[in-house]
């Protein structure tokens, strides 16, 4: 089942990039595995993913140890302060950095044990009361912020969209993403390289890949229901 819905979402990441002229090769999809058992993961190691995501820094410390080691770990959830120690040295991206004073730990326990954290601003973009991350408009100067840390480099952008029915009503929420990254990689902020945008789940990875998504993050659409 794994393999199979794992063959139909790369189908449908290449009609995306054919759509607008993208190359599917910037895509990189991550299986989101939060809740799901190995046996399931090993199935879709089995059909090439390289790249998982977890929403709990518990899940990542077991299941690492029990999948190949080229295998990629991501944070995807939100991360309390005190959770920052357990997963800097496991996770290859954290994409839920959704304050500074987050980032500040991220920083000091980064500098502590001599490690280098890579990172994602997430970005409340649609203004969700239920929501974490920065709104639009703090963005730059978190970015300028953070990027004067010297144990972090902020590699891009994150946002979680509104659960929605009909994709397309995200639409909107992806160009506004998109644009701001494109704005922040224009200005050359130290640090601010941005490089990856994610943004994208199994309902609308399609449109978001559309409007620029680099990295989406599907989870039920492989893995079937939580
Ligand atoms: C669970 C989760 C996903 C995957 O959601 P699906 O709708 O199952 O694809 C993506 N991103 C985050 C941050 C999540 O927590």
């Amino acid at each position: 089942m794994v393999q199979e819905n794992l063959k139909q979402i790369r189908e449908h990441i290449e009609e995306a990039c054919q759509r607008v002229g993208r190359n599917p090769k910037e895509v990189t999809l991550i299986a989101v595995s939060k809740t799901k058992p190995l046996s399931m993961m090993e199935e879709a190691v089995q059909a090439g993913v390289l790249d998982f995501g977890e929403n709990k820094v518990q899940e990542i410390a077991v299941k690492q140890p029990c999948l190949p080691e080229h295998i990629r770990f991501h944070m995807i959830g939100h991360l309390q302060r005190n959770k920052v120690k357990q997963v800097i040295d496991k996770a290859v991206l954290i994409h839920s950095v959704d304050s500074l004073r987050l980032a500040e730990q991220i920083e000091e326990e980064a500098a502590k044990r001599g490690l280098h954290v890579n990172i994602l601003l997430e970005v409340n973009v649609a203004r969700e009361e239920s929501k974490f991350g920065f709104y639009l408009e703090e963005v730059e100067n978190a970015v300028e912020k953070i990027g004067k840390f010297s144990h972090i480099t902020i590699k891009g952008l994150m946002t979680i969209a509104p659960f929605v029915e009909n994709p397309e009503k995200n639409r909107d929420v992806f160009k506004k993403l998109y644009q701001l990254y494109v704005d922040i990689k224009g200005k050359n902020i130290d640090n601010g390289t941005m490089v990856a945008l994610s943004m994208g789940m199994t309902g609308d990875y399609e449109v978001a890949i559309e409007e620029g998504a680099t990295m989406i993050r599907v989870g039920t659409g492989i893995f079937g229901t939580r």
